[in-house]
Order: C-alpha cells, then sequence, then structure tokens
C-alpha cells in the first residue's frame, strides 16, 4: 500500500466515526448496521482522486456510468432487509463497486452478490480479495434471474430501479425473507417486500434515486 493510501487510512476511522453519527441523526438505529458502517474502508471502494470525499453523503462516480450509493442508503437498504433478525444468506443485486456487499457481509453469514458488467465483476472481485471478504460470492450475470442455486435468501437488496419487482426475484425468497428494492423509473420509492408462504405484504418508502436496472450482462 501506497503512503498516501495509509494516510487515509489513518485518518478514515476517525471519518467514519462522523459518519456513524450522521447515519444515527438521519434516523439510522440498528447497531449492528451502525457498527458495520464504522468497520467498512468506504475509501477503498473509490477511485484514489476521489478516496477523500467518499465519506461525504453523497453518491460517486465508480466508472462505466454506475455510481456508489450515498452511505445513507446503503444503511437504509441494509437496517430494512435486516430488520433485526440475524441474517444467513442475502443476494444482493448491482454489486457495483462491492461497497453495499461489504457492508451486507458484516450483518449476514454469507452473500450472493449479482453485476451484469464484467469488468466491474473483475474489479470488485480484485478488492474484495484484497480486503478478505471471504463471505461475498461475487457473480457476473442479470440479477433479474436471481441466482437459484444459492435460494432461498433471508433478504435480497436490489441496487439498481426498476418498473416492477421481478417475480423470479420474490421466488428466491425464503419464508419471512425481505426484498428491498428502488421501484419504478424516474419517480423512484423504496419498496420493502415481506414474504409469508405465497403472500407478499408491501411497504412503500420514501423517494430514492437509482441508476436503473438493466437486462443481460455487459
Ligand atoms: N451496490 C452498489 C451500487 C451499484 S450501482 C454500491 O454499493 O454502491 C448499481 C449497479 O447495478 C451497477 O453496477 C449496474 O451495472 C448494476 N446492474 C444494473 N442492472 C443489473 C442487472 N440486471 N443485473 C446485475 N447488475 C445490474
Amino acid at each position: 500500500m501506497s503512503n498516501v493510501r495509509t494516510g487515509i487510512g489513518m485518518t478514515s476511522a476517525r471519518t467514519r466515526g462522523r459518519m456513524v453519527e450522521r447515519l444515527r441523526e438521519q434516523g439510522i438505529s440498528d447497531t449492528l448496521v451502525l457498527a458495520a458502517m464504522g468497520t467498512v474502508p468506504r475509501h477503498l471502494f473509490v477511485d484514489e482522486a476521489l478516496a477523500s470525499r467518499a465519506y461525504e453523503d453523497t453518491a460517486l462516480p465508480i466508472g462505466f456510468g454506475q455510481t456508489i450509493s450515498n452511505p445513507y442508503i446503503v444503511a437504509r437498504m441494509t437496517e430494512l432487509a435486516r430488520n433485526g433478525r440475524s441474517l444467513k444468506r442475502v443476494l444482493e443485486v448491482g454489486t457495483g463497486c462491492g461497497y453495499q456487499a461489504a457492508v451486507l457481509a458484516q450483518v449476514a453469514r454469507e452473500v450472493v452478490s449479482i453485476e451484469r458488467i464484467a469488468s466491474l465483476v473483475g474489479q470488485t472481485r480484485r478488492r474484495q480479495r484484497e480486503l478478505r471478504l471471504n463471505n461475498i460470492r461475487l457473480k457476473h450475470g442479470d440479477g433479474l434471474q436471481g441466482y437459484a442455486e444459492g435460494a432461498p435468501y433471508d433478504a435480497i437488496v436490489v441496487a439498481a430501479a426498476f418498473g416492477a419487482v421481478p417475480e423470479v426475484l420474490k421466488m428466491q425468497l425464503a419464508e419471512g425473507g425481505r426484498l428491498v428494492m428502488p421501484l419504478g423509473d424516474d419517480n423512484q420509492v423504496l419498496l420493502v417486500l415481506t414474504r409469508q408462504g405465497n403472500q407478499f405484504h408491501e411497504e412503500r418508502l420514501e423517494a430514492v434515486k437509482f441508476v436503473p436496472l438493466l437486462p443481460g450482462v455487459s
């Protein structure tokens, strides 16, 4: 690791502490989620040129026209997915740089994460190895199909917006499992779906802004 990287490392724990305080003020109350946000080195998930801005409450570009979600939305979706439960297996659709997956990996036994852009998968896989995030299985594929081999999931987190909840994903939820996703195109809301047998209870929460979920791989 370069000195520059190390220098950021020395101050980042304090900066993360301030970020966690801010998340608390913004209403995140799950202590396990706050601890995860305080642990994962967010600055190592963005380009070095942007590392000094990594703890700001903002989305940042990660290349390929994609963004790393802002810290609040990552914490919020993780809290909603967990809902106070201990999680065994979690599916994430839309890995991007792998930050949300790394946070989920702190609160779940195993995370399966799918990304459609091959170059992002390669980059993120290297990063996960460096950070020894050994309980994340990264897959290159179309998340609209979910990942049946790993199902059922206690939680599914979709990090890109879509006009409807994909039926395939609903069927990969475990009993009592929760799916969290941005629903809509231009006007998006955060949706939480809870499975009870073959019934799905739906809650619509705050307005959000995500990149679109696209079919197929690239
Ligand atoms: N989870 C990321 C957010 C990434 S942005 C974070 O921690 O910040 C959303 C990602 O979803 C992009 O990388 C995009 O390529 C990916 N994506 C879009 N449609 C997809 C699909 N059908 N399957 C898998 N990934 C998809």
